[in-house]
């Protein structure tokens, strides 16, 4: 069998003007594959049974606080599958993808106008990675101007991506906690911003869901010493159309597709974690750049300051698709996505108040974070096992580090009201519980098809095979 594909050397193949045919190998199996006979029926019901096993957002309530599990349009899947898309060789040239460049060419346009950056990077595949490229980029930055800075500044409250990239990128994070009223402590800021940092790392709104009321004044700060703002935009959720990160004086975001732009995410993935930047930072962004010339769109390898690829390709194009039709389907009133997120975060919150400890009591943005801690220890844990039985994914636990027995709970803005108010009532509920019947929430979940797991033994040695006999029922 013969097939042809277009190579081109310059470009290591991925622009195609020559056409070389390769032979492929025929028939090279020796025998029949041990595969086993079953009928279709039998297939599908194994696949439908083993997908019941598990939790999703289609299946249930996911308040799963920063990393927004909001529903996931099914247009987008529509959208994602046409075959001009999907069926698309990596290897095409551009002249034969100019539906597919222009779709990220756009979705570049459309990224801008939401945060006010100048560029888009569409390349990498997830918020850490993201935080990667832009600490990189903060490095060749420094280097390129002869100076000296090795440190990043980065708040008690960050995820932990944010420390986790300045050590890969051979950085010191300087840890500034957090205020009374859940900022980033801005006296302590100042007192530690020397001249030798190179970045700071803020997310906003925050992690426990509180703007970052300071972010003017440290953005203005960081600037008069010379020092990079880098905002983690994964809660973007919460500002979409309202505030752009650019005005507030980032000088790069990475947003997480996969959370405020409804691309699926979970099980490792695949995501897409782009990185906005403003003018003077874009020539460092990796390669190849899509360039519009004539109402023709091209790859631009010829960038000699880019800091080189962070993915193969151009990211995970497929959740590219699915971003930019999201976007395109609310158009100019995507405020609203944030308008309800912070509004059905409030109003949870408001719910919970009298049963739960809040650490920062003021209004919060998308998303919030209460202690159990008046529950006992472990609580956060027990409860959020019990909330199993209810049929309610868990919202994240012991998260910000800096609030003990911490339950942080991002509702999205795609839950209605009756779904809120069953929430709250099955949170209450299991606080009775624990006075009243607490082995019942010391044990649970009872009503899964895996019962209470020794988490640091599931870790360590997993048991991925599937069998009727896992069920601990
Ligand atoms: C989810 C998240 C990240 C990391 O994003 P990934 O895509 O999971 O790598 C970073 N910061 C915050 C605040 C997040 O919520």
């Amino acid at each position: 069998m013969k097939t042809i594909f277009e190579y081109d050397e310059q470009t290591s193949g991925h622009l195609a003007d020559e056409q070389v045919s390769i032979e492929l190998p025929g028939d090279l199996r020796r025998g029949d594959l041990p595969l086993p006979n079953v009928s279709e029926v039998n297939v599908v019901r194994h696949y439908t049974n083993l997908s019941r096993e598990n939790f999703g957002v289609d299946v249930g309530f996911y308040p799963l606080g920063s990393c927004t599990m909001k529903y996931n349009p099914k247009v987008n899947e529509d959208v994602a599958k046409l075959e001009g898309f999907s069926s698309l060789h990596p290897h095409a040239g551009a002249k034969f993808a100019q539906g597919s460049l222009q779709l990220m060419w756009d979705l570049e346009q459309l990224l801008k106008e939401i945060t006010g950056m100048d560029a888009f990077s569409l390349q990498p595949a997830a918020g850490a990675q993201s935080e990667l490229l832009g600490v990189m980029i903060a490095k060749v930055h420094f280097a390129q101007k002869n100076q000296k800075r090795s440190k990043a500044i980065i708040p008690d409250s960050a995820h932990g991506t944010n420390p986790a990239t300045a050590a890969i990128c051979k950085m010191e994070t300087v840890v500034i906690p957090t205020d009374l009223r859940g900022n980033m402590d801005l006296q302590k800021f100042k007192e530690a911003l020397t001249p030798d940092i190179a970045i700071v790392m803020l997310t906003n709104p925050n992690t426990l869901g509180l703007y970052e009321e300071n972010v003017l004044e440290i953005c203005e700060l960081a600037h008069k010493n010379g020092t990079l703002t880098y905002c983690d935009g994964a809660n973007m959720n919460a500002m979409l159309g309202i505030t752009k990160p650019a005005e507030q004086g980032f000088d790069m975001i990475h947003l997480n597709l996969h959370k405020s732009f409804s691309t699926p995410h979970g099980g490792g993935g695949p995501g897409a974690g782009v990185l906005g930047v403003r003018k003077f930072l874009e020539g460092y962004l990796p390669i190849p750049r899509i360039v519009k010339q004539d109402a023709k769109y091209a790859f631009d390898y010829d960038r000699p300051k880019s800091v080189g690829k962070v993915h193969s390709f151009y990211g995970n194009f497929g959740m590219l698709v699915r971003a930019y039709c999201y976007i395109r389907t609310w158009g100019s009133d995507i405020r609203k996505v944030s308008e309800h997120a912070v509004l059905n975060a409030n109003y949870l919150l408001s719910l919970l108040k009298e049963t739960f400890e809040v650490p920062y009591n003021r209004s919060c943005a998308h998303e919030f974070v209460v202690s159990s801690k008046n529950f006992g220890q472990k609580s956060a844990q027990n409860i959020a096992k019990r909330l199993l039985d209810y049929g309610f994914h868990p919202p994240t636990i012991y998260f910000p580090l800096i609030v003990s027995e911490a339950l942080m709970i991002e509702p999205t803005e795609t839950e209605n009201k009756e779904t809120l108010d069953r929430f709250a009532s099955a949170l209450k509920e299991i606080t009775r519980e624990i006075e009243e019947n607490p082995q019942i929430v010391a044990n649970a979940p009872h009503a899964t098809p895996v019962g209470r797991l020794d988490e640091v033994m599931a870790a360590r040695k997993p048991n991925l095979k599937w069998s009727a006999g896992n069920r601990i029922i």
